[in-house]
């Protein structure tokens, strides 16, 4: 401590530069500081620093398995992020003088690399814009930031005696009650579970945090209603979604997307308070969508879509501007060559044409390449096991095929299976359904070098906030990826795929679950770039990886071909 201060002391006022002479690390007693990367102006990025624990006084039980840890490190995340808040000043001077941040997390609790709980430390890393008058050090206001900013935050975030260990217990006992419910969903048949009570809708198209005022409990359908026993809770009660084919039906504004958004976003656990806590879907669901526009490199698209204009093949499809059938039919072929078990599809966000055709259009049209996805979703049950869960308001031919029917009326849920057969018989069937089968698509394989980190004399494979991917000199766009919940993850996925980018030639899913399995062997720190502080970056799933490297537009699949 007492050198920080003497180095503080001799730069103060020298060029901002000389602040690269704080680089290492120093010893405050109860904890050290790293400080291991010193930004070069008051304008970069902030320095990244980490701090770490004399030892971990903290209950064993807060973190003694894997589920746990990561459920306690997100609460010291948000506990670090609330005490940054309370106690640093901040703006103290030119650029991002003297602000300290820790990485922002969503609503959602995921492996991060903001906190490390060992059993001998707890480890924050954070960032810290170095104070400057104008270009030079200020090494006052450091001092202040550092010595004694920095010591007040660690105190109340990560000292056991001044952390509220009832909600941090609350934390990772609601954490652990939903991984479990959702381990809980092969065995019980279910594709997903909502729990009586939970909150669904957000507080706005922009914000994932609860709705408050107004905001309609879920309550579930008697018929669909399930007991589960969870570890923590105990008995809760909710509606099971089963395997095979639901519909979401419903008027205009009456919560069906809500309903499907939530599921959709069960393949994660959430905070206490976020309302859904306890609505789970299997962890592999994912959520298409039509993506006109995006590109698309060798994907077997078909089972969905037969042969296009001018004899043009379906089997290894690519483009490099799909049409609204063909990106969501590539979405689902995608998302089944990675092995889901769930596909979630909202009519707000398909192509009509991939969902549904009349019978006059049948008539009219008779050179139609395409299955509609109503005739698709029984046999991809049947054949492949994966189920459906689809809203649909205006298209009454999906009654034929629904297992079951969720009727949503002015937010509230019941079971409409039966009226919905008396409604099936009263309007007879359209056109026999062809009893199809659904063939899984063929795997491709990745041709390693075309996936390009080059630009100019660098590599780079970076996020550029939630939605976008630099990947060299192209920019991947992302924001048709649903189930993307924060920055970390798009950070962590760019630099995997650039790990791809020097790999063998494999096949898509051999190399995405490879990496990540490497990944979750030596830690989501093993991503970053140089030693010490690894970057911000959360877990991202198989998925979205996978997501990432379907949409880079110099794909190439397939070499043999
Ligand atoms: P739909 O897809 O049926 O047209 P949405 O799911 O988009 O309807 O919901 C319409 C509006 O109602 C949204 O603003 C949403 O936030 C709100 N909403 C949805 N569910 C609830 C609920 N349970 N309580 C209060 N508001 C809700
Ligand atoms: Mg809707």
């Amino acid at each position: 401590m007492r050198r920080l201060r003497s180095t503080l002391d001799r730069v103060d006022r020298k060029g901002y530069g000389a602040y690269k002479d704080l680089a290492g690390s120093f010893d405050f007693g109860d904890f050290t500081l790293f400080i291991d990367r010193v930004q070069r102006d008051p304008f970069a990025p902030p320095s990244l620093i980490r701090i770490r624990t004399r030892d971990n006084r903290f209950d064993l039980s807060l973190f003694e398995n894997r589920v746990r840890r990561t459920a306690f490190e997100d609460f010291l995340t948000r506990e670090v992020d609330r005490a940054v808040h309370a106690v640093v000043r901040g703006d103290r001077g030119s650029g991002g003088s003297g602000r300290v941040e820790i990485q922002r997390p969503s609503q959602k609790v995921l492996i991060r690399t903001s906190m490390v709980v060992q059993s001998d430390f707890v480890e924050a890393r954070m960032a810290v814009g170095l104070p400057a008058r104008g270009r030079s050090v200020d090494g006052r206001a450091a001092r202040a930031v550092l010595l004694e900013e920095l010591p007040e935050v660690v105190s109340r975030a990560l000292v056991p005696e001044n952390v509220d260990l009832d909600r941090a217990r609350l934390h990772v006992e609601t954490v652990e009650d939903a991984n479990h419910l959702r381990d809980l969903l092969p065995s019980l048949g279910l594709v997903a579970f909502v729990a009586d009570g939970s909150v669904l809708p957000r507080e706005s198209g922009a914000s994932d945090r609860p709705l408050g005022e107004g905001a309609v409990p879920f309550v579930s359908p008697a018929p669909f209603r399930v007991k589960v026993e969870l570890p923590n809770r105990g008995t809760v009660t909710g509606m099971r979604i089963p395997e095979g084919v639901t519909l979401v039906a419903g008027g205009g504004f009456h919560g069906k997307s809500t309903l499907l958004s939530a599921l959709s976003w069960g393949i994660y656990d959430h905070v206490p308070g976020d309302g859904r806590e306890l609505v789970v879907a299997r962890g592999d669901a994912v959520k298409v969508r039509a993506e006109d526009g995006r590109s698309v490199s060798g994907v077997d698209i078909s089972a969905m879509i037969g042969e296009l204009p001018g004899g043009r093949s379906t089997e290894g499809f690519s483009t490099p501007n799909a049409s609204g059938s063909t990106s969501q039919a590539a979405n689902i072929a995608e998302a089944l060559e990675m092995g889901t078990s769930l596909l979630l599809v909202d009519e707000d966000t398909s192509a009509t044409n991939f969902m549904i055709r009349d019978e006059r259009m049948r008539e009219l049209v008779r050179r139609e390449p395409i299955t509609p996805f109503v005739d698709l979703v029984g046999p991809l049950h049947r054949t492949l096991g994966v189920s459906t869960v689809v809203v649909v308001g205006g298209v009454g031919d999906y009654l034929d095929v629904a297992d079951r029917v969720i009727l949503l009326e002015d937010y509230a849920a019941s079971d409409a299976t039966q009226s919905a057969r008396e409604v099936v018989g009263r309007f007879p069937p359209r056109a026999p359904l062809q009893a199809r089968e659904m063939r899984r698509p063929d795997p491709r394989r990745l041709r390693a070098s075309s996936l390009d980190l080059r630009r100019g004399k660098r590599e780079t494979a970076r996020g550029r906030g939630l939605h976008t991917v630099e990947l060299g000199r192209e920019r991947v766009d992302l924001s048709s990826v649903g189930q993307l919940a924060e920055a970390g993850q798009t950070e962590a996925a760019a630099r995997i795929v650039g790990r791809l980018a020097g790999g063998d030639n494999k096949d898509v899913r051999e190399a995405v679950e490879g990496a990540l399995a490497s990944i979750s062997e030596e830690g989501l720190d093993a991503l970053g770039h140089f030693r010490g502080h690894p970057g911000e970056m959360s877990l991202p799933r198989a998925q979205e990886v996978a997501a990432l490297v379907n949409r880079v537009r110099g794909l190439l699949v397939n070499p043999e071909t």
